[in-house]
């Protein structure tokens, strides 16, 4: 039977200086973690049996799904990343050493390299396929901000699962399979989520979905459609372009006025132009001078708008698009930084969607101190191609429905993708179909990061006093809190109770510490337990006890006897918290 006075449960009570999300704070003040460093945690007996119950629901629902539990290395030799490119791809991200012969290893961030080569070396013919690996092992990432915790954790635990399949079709499948798994898994723990589509960034691929937990604290903004299901990551979300152009201001009487030029002194903001020209930033052609491939090229959107580099890498179908250098700004246009804008330009013009037939617009002159008025985009520049490139916002039309979309911030705690071949092409895992002809297996990945989606039930799942635990994950369902832990009677019916429960698969954690009942109490609402039952004086003089749910004002006064069955009701309803 645990005993509290013999467990490590240090509880705080002040918020810790070093916790800035409420999650965080309260994972420290209920004594279930303690930092070593940045973005290192040490997980204390109640935050491990908190991680465990995780753990447990991931893992039955991956083998349900039919995944074939597996077991990596963390350390990883350099060479199987130079194979697929990422050493270089990963940059900083990766904690790198050597072992005492020189030779290079790398911490695993991911793992989809080594699974890769294993199936290249184990599966050979298409009646190994399909296969979905899968396991729970930490992974290490030299994040530039680790923070917030568990959230962004220098080491943290991740679920990470790989499908490998004949072909895309039957990817597809699996993909499903997953992406049910993980919808089941975070409804286990008491979570909310929402399904946003995502980028496919670093890890090339097709399709990606992210299962968000939304929170103010959210480090991913997101997108949601008021008017139908569509929902998407803010690196991804695509918006419907608007139906016209705003109307030029000038030309009236339906004539479009030509180019001119104008002097603008000094002005290289939107905002200082926009002042001088008296022109809404709507009608200014923001030019921001790229390099995509390594190659000089001009991207345009409305001066009222942000640009998604995101939207910009795949709509170009690279990986490789960065802002260029102020010297190659100066050569391709001729003139200082600032003064940048289509008209006359010799490099490819890739435009925003919603600049499509503006007229009457204002842009850089490509000369120093000058901007030209009177634009017609379509006439006046060769743009090469129009795409959706504008970062969407709050108020922006839905690509679905046309319905409104609404910003939020969300925390990633899962993510599945649509791989593709193109690992399994780089390291070579093909196999035989049935007419003897070689191909590579179609690949997916999955990843859900344990430790953040434990905190994440914690922001998800707490009051002014503390975590409100969902009983599938507490770190114990049920606590007894014995306010006189030096009477033998107190002591007796409290211990009488915790076996009985325990021989019913119910895990309890009795508080017999010699504190002030005060402080039972305020560490059991800190802590969170779905249940809390007290033996006190007076109750047992009457034979009874007091059973109360975390979410509820008032307990219920229950005969000894009777506790042990409503107490496992009261899980039962939770379930989950049963091992029966
Ligand atoms: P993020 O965008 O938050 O950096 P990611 O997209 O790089 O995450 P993935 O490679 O998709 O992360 O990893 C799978 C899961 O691992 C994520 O959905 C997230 O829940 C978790 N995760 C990723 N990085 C961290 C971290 N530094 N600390 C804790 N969990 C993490
Ligand atoms: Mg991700």
């Amino acid at each position: 039977m645990p005993l509290w006075s013999q467990s490590l449960i240090p509880t705080l009570r002040e918020n810790p200086q070093e916790a800035e999300i409420p999650s965080h704070t309260l994972m420290l003040r209920a004594g279930l973690i303690r930092r070593l460093s940045g973005g290192l945690y040490t997980f204390l007996p109640l935050g491990l049996r908190a991680l465990r119950r995780v753990e447990r629901i991931v893992r039955e629902e991956m083998d349900a799904a039919g995944a074939l539990e597996v077991l990596m290395p963390a350390l990883q030799p350099r060479e199987l990343w130079d194979r697929t490119g990422r050493y270089e791809a990963m940059g900083d991200v990766m904690f790198k050493v050597r072992d005492r012969q020189q030779r290079e290893l790398v911490l695993g961030p991911t793992h989809e390299e080594v699974i890769t080569e294993l199936a290249a070396r184990e599966i050979n013919s298409y009646r190994g396929l399909p296969r979905t690996f899968y396991q729970i092992q930490n992974k290490f990432r030299d994040e530039i901000r680790p923070r917030f915790g568990l959230m962004r954790a220098k080491e943290f635990s991740m679920k990470d699962a790989y499908s490998f399949d004949l072909g895309w079709d039957e990817a597809d499948a699996s993909y499903q399979a997953m992406y049910n798994a993980y919808t089941r898994i975070f409804t286990r723990c008491g979570l909310r989520t929402r399904v946003v589509e995502a980028d496919t960034g670093a890890m090339g691929g097709k399709w990606s979905h992210e299962f968000m937990v939304l929170a103010e604290a959210g480090e991913d903004g997101l997108v949601e459609c008021e008017g139908c299901p569509y929902a998407a990551n803010l690196e991804r979300a695509e918006r419907r372009a608007p139906d016209a152009p705003p109307p030029p201001q000038a030309a009236a009487d339906g004539a479009a006025e030509s180019p001119r030029d104008v002097e603008t002194p000094g002005c290289k903001t939107i905002e200082q132009v926009s002042a001088f020209l008296r022109c809404e930033p709507a009608r200014l052609i923001k030019t921001l001078i790229y390099t995509v491939n390594g190659r000089p090229a001009a991207v345009l959107v409305a001066g009222d708008r942000d640009l998604n580099e995101h939207k910009l890498a795949r709509a170009l179908e690279t990986g490789d698009v960065a802002l260029a250098d102020d010297a190659t700004i100066e050569r391709v246009t001729g003139a200082p930084v600032g003064f940048a804008g289509p008209v006359g330009l010799d490099i490819p013009v890739y435009a925003d969607q919603g600049l499509r037939g503006i007229s009457g617009a204002a842009a850089g002159a490509n000369r120093a101190d000058t901007h030209v008025t009177g634009v017609s985009l379509d006439r006046d520049a060769a743009v090469t191609a129009y795409y959706d490139l504008a970062a969407v916002r709050e108020g922006d039309r839905c690509p679905r429905c046309g319905g409104r979309l609404r910003e939020k911030r969300g925390i990633e705690v899962g993510h599945v993708f649509k791989l593709g071949t193109r690992y399994s092409e780089r390291l070579g895992a093909l196999y035989l179909d049935e007419h003897g002809e070689r191909k590579p297996m179609v690949m997916g990945c999955y990843g859900i990061g344990v430790t953040r989606t434990l905190q994440a039930v914690i922001e998800q799942s707490h009051d002014d006093k503390g975590i409100v635990w969902p009983a599938a994950v507490a770190p114990y369902p049920v606590v007894i809190l014995d306010l006189d832990p030096s009477v033998p009677a107190s002591a007796g019916a409290a211990a009488r109770l915790a076996e009985t429960l325990e021989a019913r698969g119910i895990d309890v954690l009795v508080d017999d510490r010699d504190e002030r009942p005060g402080i039972k109490f305020h560490d059991a609402d800190l802590i969170g337990f779905p249940l809390r039952v007290v033996i006190g004086r007076r109750g047992l003089e009457q034979g009874k006890l007091e059973v109360k749910r975390r979410t509820e004002e008032k307990a219920e006064m229950v005969a000894i006897e009777a506790a042990a069955e409503a107490v496992a009701a009261r899980i039962r309803e939770w379930s989950g918290g049963v091992k029966e």
